[in-house]
């Protein structure tokens, strides 16, 4: 979609100046420079009209506008931000709205009955404003040395509570794109840093210098390949260069950050479409070592389709509005290692159920430094991958105990997802299909067409030598 811009009436800030030569939009009514609120960064506001930028307030969340208008009748400051106005902007269906002021986080909470602050390196403020929570932030300031703001070793910032303007506010987001403000009382949109034209061009751009950006927050690159994802949008080039070298910083950010950021970026809807980027710049190696070490011994790609089956599944139930849990993902997304160290410990001499189950807790605890899963979705995991044995075992009453199994349908799922991904032959998922379906005598005849040398592990291919790196 083509986005078009303009302006209302115009209007000058105090001591500002127009620069048309800086100005090349002919629709565009003003473009004023400030000062800059970061010492690498030039600030300047575009004003872009109703007409122009098409936003229809009936696509607006009814909350997120009833809380602005407090706000503004109190007399501060206040505007929709962030992907809300961004998803609008591009025509897709924006999934919330965020909401910036000038008022700080107490005074938010006094304008608000149902209010509560929360978050400790940067506090917003939740309004409950009927069915709807809005998520109120105070415009974050860019006091480079205040004491509230502190860096650690690697740049990263640890703790953030500074206040600004708007214009601050803008530059300390990470992304143009992401920094375009919406003020319902007049309809216009607000761009200080170029997101408006960011966005018409397609075109993914970090503000400021991006080395600093992602040292300051790596996680910033995990978002930048989101939207690639997502959106469909390209990484400008100077975004997308220091990627892969600043990729192992993510080992700095916290185990449990990243496990809901992988669920942003895998569990959203464009899984498929995201993974190959992560790939791309060298984002998965800091997140699943040994996938990614297994997954780029190219001779085999079972692993590789393994993956992208189960993420294909999951976007595919999640457009349907079916359920997905984060468990069946991530046991595709560790299932290389697993399946690696089951064989290497099979070899070893262990038996088929014991090597797995060892396989299973080496896999989760090593893991565990990086991305921090939640005990209930780990228990969970490792009954899907315990399932892969115990589908093997078709004699006497073993298959009625299984199919009882409270995880039985995801473990067949799984199973499928490895026929299909050609890790094994195809057979045993097939048995299992129409084990669930058929009457008792059925079931007596299925069991008796197993062969005793079908009771056995499906074969797999030759074992190769991996790239252990942890
Ligand atoms: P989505 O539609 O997936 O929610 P989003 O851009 O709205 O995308 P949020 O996590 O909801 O993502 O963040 C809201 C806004 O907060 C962003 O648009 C951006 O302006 C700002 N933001 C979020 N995370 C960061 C970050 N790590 N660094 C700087 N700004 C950020
Ligand atoms: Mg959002």
């Amino acid at each position: 979609m083509r986005l078009s811009k303009g302006a209302k009436a115009p209007f000058l800030l105090p001591g500002s100046v127009i620069i048309p030569a800086l100005c090349p939009w002919s629709l565009v009514l003003f473009s004023v420079f400030k000062k800059k609120p970061s010492a690498s960064i030039d600030v300047f506001k575009d004003v872009i009209a109703q007409e122009y930028h098409g936003i229809n307030h009936r696509d607006l969340s009814h909350g997120s506008l009833r809380v602005i208008e407090i706000l503004q009748q109190a007399g501060y400051e206040a505007y929709l931000v962030g992907g809300g106005i961004r998803d609008l902007l591009l025509g897709k269906h924006p999934k919330d709205f965020d909401v910036a002021t000038s008022a700080k986080p107490s005074e938010v909470q006094k304008l608000f009955r149902k209010s509560r602050i929360i978050g400790r390196r940067f506090q917003i403020v939740h309004v409950r404003m009927g069915p709807e929570i809005i998520e109120v932030t105070t415009f974050r300031g860019s006091a480079e040395n205040s004491h509230l703001q502190q860096a650690n070793a690697s740049g990263m910032l640890v703790r953030d509570n500074v206040f600004g303007t708007v214009e601050d506010d803008a530059v300390r987001r990470d992304f143009t794109m992401n920094a375009l403000y919406y003020d319902p009382s007049n309809h216009e949109v607000l761009d200080f840093v170029g997101g408006y034209d960011d966005l018409e061009d397609g075109v993914i751009r970090i503000i400021g210098d991006p080395e600093t950006r992602y040292r300051e927050d790596p996680v910033r690159m995990l978002r930048a390949v989101r939207f690639i994802g997502k959106l469909g949008l390209e990484l400008e080039e100077e975004t997308a260069e220091p990627i892969r070298r600043l990729a192992p910083l993510l080992r700095d950010v916290s185990p449990s950050r990243l496990f809901d950021e992988i669920l942003k970026l895998l569990q959203a809807g464009h899984g498929q479409a995201t993974f190959p980027e992560l790939v791309k710049h060298d984002l998965l190696r800091p997140l699943f070592p040994q996938t990614e070490a297994l997954l780029s011994e190219a001779d085999d790609p079972h692993y590789q389709r393994l993956i992208e089956l189960a993420l294909l599944n999951t976007d595919t139930r999640l457009s349907e509005g079916k359920s997905v849990t984060p468990a069946f993902l991530y046991a595709a997304l560790h299932w290389p290692q697993v399946q690696h160290r089951w064989e290497e410990l099979e070899a070893e001499g262990h038996g088929r159920t014991q090597a797995l189950a060892i396989a299973c807790s080496e896999t989760l605890d090593f893991n565990q430094q990086f991305i921090a899963i939640p005990k209930r979705f780990s228990v969970t995991i490792r009954e899907i991958w315990e399932l892969q044995v115990k589908l093997e075992k078709r004699h006497g009453r073993r298959p009625d105990s299984t199919l009882e199994h409270p995880r039985f349908r995801a473990g067949y799922d799984f199973l499928l997802l490895r026929e299909r991904s050609g890790e094994i032959p195809g057979g045993l998922g097939e048995w299992w299909t129409q084990y669930q379906i058929a009457d008792d005598a059925q079931r007596r005849d299925l069991i008796a067409s197993v062969k005793d040398d079908q009771d056995e592990p499906p074969k797999r291919r030759p074992r190769r030598k991996s790239k252990r790196r942890d």
